[in-house]
């Protein structure tokens, strides 16, 4: 059966009566994270993840919210709901649906790669994953952000050092956060004054108020002259054509996200700098979170070859479905030893068992009672 239809309001569950992410005005929506494309207002009633609260009441109002923690189950009509993080921004989830032993994994927007200003992704197992694709071709690989954060610090030293203002368009929800936190990790806030743009700021004090730290950014009037030729600027893309820029004069100006891979749209933006920084999931990132949900089929796998006397052995996952495999507890279950780093590895760990195996048989046969 299927758990998940479209219809002309959104992602319907017939069996729970409830819409994801709608995209009309419904009665019941789950929403899987507070961006404009996902959390529409105009619902009766919203559900979402706890951490996602302040954040969506700053871009919804007051909304008749009901939120939800990570992990925690929910009965809705006909089938238990439960939500889990997707690393995407904060308070984003996948949307998990159990229905009579079957389970849909909805997963909104997400992303696999560090981000300490949400909850990383878990891999949730399940039979049908409906999974975002905003950057499915294999032409998308992203560095790690670590290294992306300290090219935005050495492109806002430079421009401090000649004397000009650094102005960094990215996303007013999500990302300016994330840059903001990677500066700050990256001991990179001593270089000048951060200043951010009026759109940025709502949203940092309902990071704050969630319990995440980000460090103060100024309102542009209360910053002299002297200090904004040495300034970092956040601001949304859609200021970039605004007068409001005028006041910075001259400036290099700089675009934070995953599009920036494309060379086209670095020149359609007309900016100096493009920095490839994305809250999606790149094409290796895809690939492996919608591995990690097939892990149930991998466990059947191993205790069918358990139950008659064979062993599972697993060899050469690359870091990633390896880091999801442990955080999935999956080892536990193959047993840890069953898992190996190469081929050569792993062979030799199926010689291990078969001679093991080969003794307890001699040892069986050796303390069997004498007929
Ligand atoms: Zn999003």
């Amino acid at each position: 059966m299927d758990l998940i239809a479209v219809r002309p309001e959104g992602l319907y569950c017939a069996p729970g009566e409830f819409f994801i992410d709608p995209w009309r005005p419904v009665d019941r929506a789950v929403i899987t994270h507070a961006h404009g494309d996902h959390a529409r207002s105009g619902s009766a009633s919203y559900l979402a993840a706890q951490p996602s609260a302040h954040v969506l009441r700053t871009r919804l109002g007051d909304v008749a919210l009901e939120t939800l923690a990570y992990g925690a189950r929910l009965r809705i009509r006909d089938v238990t709901v439960s939500l889990h993080p997707a690393g995407h921004v904060l308070g984003s989830a996948q949307v998990r649906i159990e229905h009579r032993g079957e389970t849909w994994v909805v997963s909104g927007d997400y992303k696999l790669d560090e981000d300490p200003t949400c909850d990383a992704f878990e891999p949730v197992r399940c039979e049908t994953f409906i999974s975002e694709s905003t950057f499915a071709l294999p032409i998308y690989r992203w560095r790690p952000p670590s290294v992306v954060i300290d090219d935005v610090a050495r492109w806002w030293r430079a421009n401090a050092d000649a004397g000009r203002a650094s102005v960094l368009f990215c996303y007013a929800f999500g990302k300016a956060q994330r840059v903001l936190a990677g500066l700050a990790a990256a001991d990179a806030l001593d270089i000048g004054t951060i200043v951010l743009h009026g759109a940025i700021e709502p949203l940092n004090r309902a990071y704050r108020a969630t319990g995440v730290m980000l460090p103060e950014g100024r309102h542009v009037t209360d910053v002299d002259a002297n200090a904004l030729r040495r300034a970092l600027v956040l601001a949304p893309p859609s200021a970039a054509a605004s007068p409001w820029l005028r006041r910075f004069g001259d400036l290099s100006d700089g675009f934070a996200s995953g599009w920036m891979q494309l060379r086209g749209a670095r020149r359609r933006r007309g900016v100096d700098r493009g920095f490839v920084l994305s809250d999606h999931a790149d094409w290796a990132g895809l690939n492996t979170a919608i591995d990690a949900t097939g892990l149930r089929a991998l466990e059947d796998l191993a205790d069918r070859l358990h139950g008659s006397g064979r062993e599972l052995i697993l060899c050469g996952a690359p870091k990633q479905p390896a880091a999801l495999m442990q955080q999935a507890e999956f080892h536990h279950h193959v047993g840890v030893s069953n898992i190996c780093p190469n081929i050569k590895a792993a062979l030799e760990r199926a010689n291990a068992i078969r001679v093991a195996s080969a003794t307890e048989a001699v040892y069986d046969r050796a303390s069997a009672p004498r007929q």
